[in-house]
């Protein structure tokens, strides 16, 4: 048995090829790349403006979304076509919720897009948490109905707009949605835009970081087509699609030490019997390098790379990737393990301080710690102090015993079992199927 074995290893073993990737990438000249999140109140129509977008820009095909209109026709629900553009499941369509992250690629003449989709129903959060933290700015959608803004409001709009500055986004598009149902009322779209924004400033968001959008998903007005409505013709504003790839390209941590957090793991393939998804938050990665999984402590040999489903020698921070290994055996590798170079391994932590907001009620009890696709239970033993939320100041007085909705603390957290995360890492608490908070490692 011990020979077959190292024959097998033998006949994967690949040769790295040496390559300075930081000068392959720079001779590319690489799209502007931008992984972005959709968020907003069940029903705001985030479905159908992204179906709306995928079809104006002629990524699905007429054919598809006529198939998806009889579809949906037959089961009555005829103005859904679009949003299932998305939802790729049946069993999905028919609840009429999408479930996971759908991941979805588009691209432009400059800049090649990954829409990581982020569901309304509040069961859903640990899989928009997942996709807020690899996200570079979020599209927010606002349902500019009368009405329906204000329960909005009330509603999902503004703990998704927390949780995703808390998990480190800068930078929201916010699509005033549905707009033909107030025929374009220009006071209607200024008064939400005031509200929205006042709201998002004192959720820790620079206005500079802010743009508002006039449009309507269903009709496709102003989503890759300026609108040509008269009503509406007091925006002179470009389209949502020009907004989004003007967002800044993203400063990719080209030179930090390799990290990227395991999504998924696909096994028993034939040309590659292991192999793992992610996206590479810091670091290079080429053709094979060896690499340390966290927290087994075990290597690997990176047999191939595919970046965006293109085989390639070699990737780079913000790009998402498939990796495929071999010299490692596939029990020590799960969802949430962190891959890293061997010489800068991520700390694997069992107590740590963390700066959180807190969402709900904080006292020492029982959480659940996410990153990502990391799951951990650990307990939150110690509220060190209570922090200012502008200055991030301690607050003077004694060490508080209760965190209200809204406060900003340091906490200590002990994990059950040693988690690998490190300083500047983004995480969520959750108890009791809520989130509780989310906040900052220090
Ligand atoms: P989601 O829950 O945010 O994904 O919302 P959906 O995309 O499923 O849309 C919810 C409902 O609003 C559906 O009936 C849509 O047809 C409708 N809707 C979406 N966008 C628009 C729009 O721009 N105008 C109008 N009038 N209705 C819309």
């Amino acid at each position: 048995a011990h020979g077959v074995e190292e024959v097998a290893i033998e006949d994967v073993r690949v040769r790295r090829k040496n390559l300075d990737v930081l000068a392959e990438f720079g001779k590319l000249k690489a799209k502007n790349a931008a992984n972005f999140v959709v968020i907003g109140h069940v029903d705001a129509g985030k479905s159908t403006l992204m179906g709306r977008l995928l079809y104006d820009l002629k990524v699905i095909d007429q054919r598809t979304l006529d198939r998806y209109r009889k579809e949906a026709e037959r089961l009555g629900k005829g103005s859904f076509a679009l949003a299932w553009v998305l939802d790729q499941g049946t069993e999905e369509r028919n609840r009429g919720v999408t479930i996971d992250i759908a991941m979805n690629k588009f691209e432009t003449e400059t800049t090649s897009f990954t829409i990581l989709d982020a569901p309304g129903h509040r069961d859903f959060i640990p899989n928009m948490i997942a996709g807020a933290s690899q996200a570079d700015f979020a599209v927010l959608v606002i349902d500019a109905s009368t009405g329906n803004f204000e329960s909005g409001l009330k509603g999902q709009t503004k703990e998704h707009a927390l949780l995703v500055r808390s998990m480190g986004v800068q930078r929201i598009v916010v699509a005033v949605n549905k707009l033909d149902t107030v025929a374009w009322s220009q006071s209607r779209f200024d008064e939400i835009t005031q509200q929205i924004s006042a709201f998002l400033t004192t959720a820790g968001f620079q206005s500079k970081n802010l743009a508002f959008i006039p449009c309507a998903g269903l009709t496709g007005d102003n989503i890759v087509h300026k609108t040509t409505d008269p009503n509406a013709s007091w925006y002179t504003g470009p389209p949502l699609i020009s907004l989004l790839e003007s967002s800044e390209p993203v400063a990719r941590a080209l030179e930090k030490p390799l990290r990227l957090t395991i999504d998924d793991i696909f096994r028993g393939g034939v040309q590659n019997p292991l192999s793992i998804s992610g996206r590479l938050d810091a670091g290079t990665i080429q053709v094979g390098d060896t690499i340390l999984v966290m927290p087994a402590k075990e290597t690997a040999t990176i047999k191939s790379i595919e970046v965006d489903s293109a085989p390639s020698d070699w990737a780079v921070a913000g790009q998402n990737l498939i990796l495929h290994l071999s010299d490692i055996d596939p029990k020590y590798l799960k969802s949430g393990d962190v891959i890293c170079p061997p010489s800068a391994p991520i700390p694997c932590l069992t107590s740590l301080t963390v700066k959180v907001l807190a969402f709900s009620h904080i006292t020492p009890m029982h959480v659940e710690v996410l990153k990502g696709r990391l799951h951990a239970p650990g307990r939150v033993t110690k509220l060190l102090a209570e922090l200012d939320k502008a200055s991030g100041n301690v607050v003077k007085g004694k060490k508080p015993r209760l965190l209200k909705p809204g406060a900003v603390a340091r906490v200590l957290l002990e994990m059950e079992e040693a988690v690998p995360l490190e300083q500047g890492g983004r995480v969520v608490l959750r108890a009791g199927g809520e989130t509780v908070g989310a906040g900052l490692v220090e």
